[in-house]
């Protein structure tokens, strides 16, 4: 069976990630519209009744705005923390089916061995995930305000590692945003700049990780382009150019990576 990591769209404007082993999908997030994520998961080629878990990091409206209407469509469970599910539901999104984790204790779906862990952002009870399958990890951390101790030691030595490199610090500053909102940004509670994400590779990186792939790139604070420069002049100084580096799109699903 192959494992796969497809995502969706990754972004202040939606996320929505699949992981899949054979016809067996879990959906991280869903930020988008069911007609637009329907139409993503079409343009990856997968079909919409291999969706079979929705699990959700944080209650963002960048990541929940479709959720209780795809988990309802597809009739799938929603699993979020107690808290993160009850913001859910004050807005509408939390679908029918809801089952609850603990965050830091790990849950089962199907053949995934899933453990949230915390993040530190500020939403209730921002989580990242660690899955675990055919004895691979995948660990993923998107909208996190500082890598701590914990977030590190979660991503590391992750067969994949799928992290935020949100801004460039220079760009956010230059921008014409309020400053409150590169206040927010640059907290710790807020999203992580390329230098600190790349920065981290240094700890991150073992000998068993394969694939890094860099998320939630803003689209007026950030470049492809620079954050791509970065990661493969890191992996360089880290003699390690056999990791391959993939940047998480928004407008557009990635094409989907298979992990073998
Ligand atoms: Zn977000
Ligand atoms: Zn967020």
């Amino acid at each position: 069976m192959d494992l796969n990591i497809t995502v969706l769209g990754s972004g202040s404007e939606g996320n929505a990630t699949v992981v899949s082993l054979g016809n067996f999908g879990v959906l991280i997030d869903n930020g988008f519209s069911k007609k637009e994520l329907l139409r993503r998961l079409s343009v990856s080629g997968i079909s919409p009744d291999t969706i079979k878990a929705l699990i959700i990091t944080h209650e963002h409206s960048d990541h929940i705005k479709g959720a209780r209407i795809i988990a309802d469509a597809l009739d799938i469970e929603t699993f979020a923390n107690t808290f993160t599910a009850n913001e859910m539901r004050k807005v509408s999104c939390l679908g029918k089916k809801h089952k609850s984790f603990l965050t830091g204790s790990p849950f089962i779906i199907e053949n995934f061995k899933i453990t949230p862990f915390r993040i530190s952002h500020d939403a209730i009870e921002s989580v990242g995930f660690v899955f675990e399958t055919k004895g691979i990890k995948i660990g993923y951390a998107m909208d996190v305000g500082t890598l701590d101790t914990l977030t590190k030691q979660r991503l590391k030595g992750c067969d994949v590692i799928m992290l935020e490199s949100n801004h460039d610090k220079k760009m956010l500053m230059e921008s014409t945003r309020p400053f409150y909102l590169k206040k927010r940004i640059l907290s710790r509670t807020g999203h992580l700049d390329n230098t600190e994400a790349i920065g981290a590779f240094s700890e991150l990186v073992t000998e068993n990780t394969r694939k890094i792939m860099l998320g939630h790139i803003s689209s007026d604070c950030n470049l492809h382009s620079i954050v791509e420069g970065m990661a493969v002049s890191k992996l360089r100084s880290m003699n390690r150019s056999d990791i391959t580096v993939k940047l998480m799109k928004q407008h557009q699903p990635s094409v989907p990576v298979l992990i073998s």
